[in-house]
């Protein structure tokens, strides 16, 4: 495996290398396939190069290839320089049983992840499909992972106290090691595995949260995360003052944002056609009830309570409840509504005020 490592390493950064040498008025830069061909021709004149799998040099091309084209649609950084022992890693295609062999049972420093590629079958609604089909909005909160519009608060599991101590305390061991020494790959290597614990405990969240709301609802309403990222960013706008400012800024924020996208992303994939993704401009400072908007309504970082018509909710509850309106939402109560404060949309749907029984326990 280290092997593979390196192997797709070297041939990653022969691209970087490539990529950076490449000159607009020379053509386009080369393709996987150009690059596919010239690695060929690599091999033949290298013999250490051809003693790997050209499997995983293949893959490795085509996984910057991706990199590439995700970097110019703009979501991704420009790949860069992959090194010795930090996110090492490989991919190969077409397995046959008789390719894995067991070489050794014991592990050397770390953790070790192997990944399946397979895609599951989306889940089944609650299948009426007759227009009475149950509507849930979701939204992320901080306090609470997501809350729903039936009322329930869902939490992500995290590191507990003690173990984000322990974090803590390995981490500034290892700021104290020495470069190159063994004590500081062992402290890496247990630093990777409480990450690594943190990580899978939320991944494991998400697949069950996103199974069960696949199963339990025809239609599920989300914020859209690239609005939301304008809108609601930590610090907020003037017009709309981000909420739990302090708890959103910094790294806690970028988590609980990969968690997120990470739950989205697989809540469309169980439930293709299913997900909808909603503006979530002022779904935070609107009164579900009245359609009052009032900056000043939360009582507390918890607590929406309504001036005008005197409901009281929880806060990420009533902004799920806001979501779950859908596109409505915008039309009705952001930019069209009038000079009543107490005016309710005509055509308001009142499904996600009756919580669906869950299918399962
Ligand atoms: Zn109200």
């Amino acid at each position: 495996m280290e092997g593979h490592c390196g192997h797709a390493r070297y041939v990653w950064n022969l691209a970087v290398e490539q990529q950076s040498w490449w000159n607009p008025r020379c053509g386009p830069a080369p393709s996987y396939h150009e690059q596919s061909r010239q690695l060929t021709e690599a091999r033949r004149e290298n013999p250490w190069l051809a003693a790997g799998s050209q499997t995983v040099q293949q893959q490795a091309l085509r996984d910057f290839a991706t990199a590439m084209a995700s970097f110019f649609r703009g979501s991704h950084r420009r790949p860069s320089w992959r090194k010795r022992g930090r996110s090492a890693g490989f991919r190969i295609v077409a397995v046959k049983p008789t390719d894995v062999r067991v070489l050794n049972l014991r592990w050397s420093a770390g953790h070790r992840q192997v990944a399946f590629a397979a895609v599951p079958d989306p889940i089944p609604g609650t299948g009426t499909g007759t227009g009475t089909g149950t509507i849930v909005g979701v939204d992320r909160g901080v306090a609470v992972s997501a809350a729903l519009s039936t009322g329930a608060l869902l939490h992500c599991p995290g590191l507990r106290p003690g173990e984000q101590a322990r974090l803590l305390r390995l981490q500034r061991r290892l700021a104290r090691a020495k470069r190159g020494s063994n004590r500081r790959t062992r402290l890496k290597a247990q630093i990777g595995r409480v990450k690594a614990r943190e990580v899978d405990r939320r991944k494991d969240w998400v697949e069950k949260t996103s199974t069960s709301l696949a199963r339990r609802y025809d239609l599920i309403r989300v914020e859209d995360l690239r609005i939301g990222h304008m809108t609601r960013s930590a610090r907020g706008t003037l017009a709309e003052p981000g909420r739990n400012m302090r708890q959103k800024a910094g790294l806690n924020r970028s988590i609980l944002s990969h968690g997120w996208g990470l739950l989205v992303a697989r809540l469309e994939q169980k439930a293709p056609g299913r997900v909808e993704k909603i503006n979530p401009a002022w779904t935070s400072q609107t009164c579900n009830t009245c359609g009052t908007r009032d900056r000043q309504a939360r009582e507390s970082q918890a607590v929406f309570g309504c001036r005008a018509c005197g409901q009281q909710a929880n806060a990420d509850v009533n902004a799920a409840r806001n979501i779950a309106l859908g596109h409505q939402w915008a039309t009705t109560w952001v930019t069209a509504r009038g000079g009543d404060a107490n005016r309710r949309p005509a055509n308001r749907e009142p499904q996600h005020c009756t919580p669906p029984l869950p299918v399962d326990g």
